[in-house]
């Protein structure tokens, strides 16, 4: 049987952090992960066979990777800044938040909103997120404080709006206009399945949306989410850790062995820790723990494109609208209805989602022959939970892909279906992927984004948010304390509650 000071379960992007850091320091570190490579949730996939574009499968934007620990590791990487940070169309126009034209942007408000309360309000509004962002983000990567630091850290003011009051409450209460709360809230609702009106989850999505970073800024990462992983991986590797892939882990046991298997059988190696990047329920059915599956309620859909497709506003380049973060559908009182339809078990007659264009900003994904001939778009769909997909999965996929496609043309000037890139095998390049799919294709238990329901960035007893029952086994990815999305934070906090 080997054995190292570390086993790391999973190579997921938080997993190979974790290990960079640990072999960097010394330790002998294994990682072991399932699929032929690592990278997890966030790799990219040539998705459509003969079409040359390496889409993100499945993340997309980057926000909440610290500059630290790509300074620390040494990373390759470049995110690039969006100019627009969105668009939204209202019959024939729509409201456009320019990050760089604030004139613009104000006219838009005025435009869409029949006056300058709501930019006002606005202004105010992320003026104190980016505050808080300040404030809060440093704190991430050391152990956790009590709550009331991060309290007296952030003001009364953010405290309260933030944290201690549903974000549904502070947006009506801040904002005027339906459309506008509704952009507001889609970040409460990215991957959750919440009502932000009573249900405090959502503000925990809310500020992991936000803070990160310091600026809170969502990024185009260059090449994709697979050269995001594939720069964490050269560290790893850089560092010394050894990476097994196609490696199954079964079982891990509180004493600090791993068994796994491959092609070659059933192994077991022993780790004097074991950092856990597999997600919580999975951990469990490896440890031989009850487990509970929780419930993600998204739908992506990659898509190639031969051209943008048109907007009913003809004042606005749909370069512009489709370079940020698009929203379809999501004003407030939609985004409601939709979540009651959903809750019931029903598919929402209007899907909210919103929908984005890496090659805008970054055209290095698509090979040459595409560059100037083709666009990528990302849609990502709210309040299509799970359970919606379970009986039936293969017709609840197309009934969902279907009213989202609906929910989208009602907003354009032509069909999206129009606009898609075919494929040499004669299919329009679309790839739809369900909770379900996500559970079976990604192994995420109930499709569940980020492993795990978000929590609080804070926590009496301090540690760093990364302890188990057990002593030898650290969780070090999605599921650990401040670790959802692709941020690092969570293999690099658990590389450092064994290193300190
Ligand atoms: C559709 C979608 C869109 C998203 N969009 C964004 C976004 O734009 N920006 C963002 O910040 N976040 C986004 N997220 C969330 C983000 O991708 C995840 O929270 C993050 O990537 C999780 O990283 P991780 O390393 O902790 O876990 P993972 O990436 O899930 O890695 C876990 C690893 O463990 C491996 N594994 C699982 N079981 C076993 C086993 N039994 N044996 C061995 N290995 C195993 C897996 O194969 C995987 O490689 C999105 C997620 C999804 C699904």
């Amino acid at each position: 049987m080997g054995s190292y000071d570390v086993v790391v379960a999973g190579g997921g992007h938080n997993g190979l952090v974790a290990a960079a850091y640990l072999a960097g320091a010394g330790r002998r570190v294994l990682v072991l992960e399932r699929y032929a490579h690592a990278g997890g949730l966030a790799v990219s996939a040539r998705a459509f066979p003969g079409v040359d574009v390496r889409l993100s499968r499945y993340s997309y934007l980057v926000s909440l990777l610290p500059t630290r620990i790509v300074r620390d590791l040494g990373l390759d990487l470049e995110l690039r800044r969006r100019r627009y940070a969105s668009y939204t169309p209202m019959g024939d126009t729509g409201l456009l938040v320019d990050n760089e034209d604030d004139l613009r942007t104000a006219a838009s408000f005025r435009n869409v909103t029949g006056g300058e309360a709501d930019h006002e309000a606005w202004r105010r509004f992320y003026g104190m997120t980016a505050e808080v962002a300040r404030a809060l983000a440093p704190t991430l990567l050391e152990p956790l404080r009590p709550q009331a630091e991060i309290e007296r850290l952030v003001g009364q003011e953010a405290w309260r709006d933030l944290f201690a009051r549903p974000i549904g409450e502070t947006v009506d209460e801040r904002f005027r206009d339906d459309t506008v709360r509704g952009v507001v809230l889609t970040d409460a609702l990215i991957g959750t399945f919440a009502d932000p009106a009573t249900d405090l989850l959502a503000n925990r999505c809310f500020l992991y949306h936000v803070i990160g970073d310091g600026t809170g800024d969502w990024n185009v990462p260059v090449g994709g989410m697979g050269a995001v992983s594939g720069a964490l991986e050269a560290a790893a590797r850089r560092a010394g850790a050894e990476i097994r892939t196609g490696a199954e882990i079964v079982g891990i046991s509180p004493s600090g062995e791993v068994t796994f298997v491959a092609d070659d059988g059933e192994h077991t190696v022993s780790g004097g820790h074991v950092l856990v990047n597999l997600p919580p329920a999975v951990l469990d059915r490896v440890m031989g723990r009850p487990v509970t599956v929780p419930e993600g309620a998204q739908l992506k859909v990659n898509m190639v494109l031969t051209r943008l497709p048109r907007l009913k506003d003809t004042t606005v380049d749909p370069r512009a609208a489709f370079s940020g973060t698009f929203h379809i559908n999501e004003g407030r009182e939609q985004l409601a209805g939709a979540y009651e339809q959903a809750a019931r078990g029903e598919m929402p007659e209007l899907p909210p989602a919103e929908v984005y264009c890496h090659s805008l900003t970054d055209a290095s994904i698509l090979g040459p022959e595409l560059r100037g001939r083709a666009e990528t778009m990302t849609l990502f769909g709210l309040h299509m939970p799970a359970r919606l997909f379970r009986k039936n999965p293969d017709k609840a996929r197309k009934v969902a892909l279907d009213a989202t496609f609906a929910s989208m043309n009602a907003v354009l000037a032509e069909p999206i279906e129009d606009c898609l890139l075919t494929a040499p095998d004669g299919t329009p390049c679309v790839e739809v992927k369900t909770p379900v799919d996500l559970e079976r294709d990604a192994g995420l238990p109930g499709g569940h984004i980020f492993h795990t329901d978000l929590s609080w960035p804070y926590a009496e007893g301090g540690g760093w948010g990364v302890e188990t029952e057990h002593e030898r086994i650290l969780m070090c990815g999605a599921g650990a304390r401040r670790g959802g999305g692709v941020s690092g934070i969570g293999g690099h906090n658990a590389a450092m509650a064994l290193l300190r």
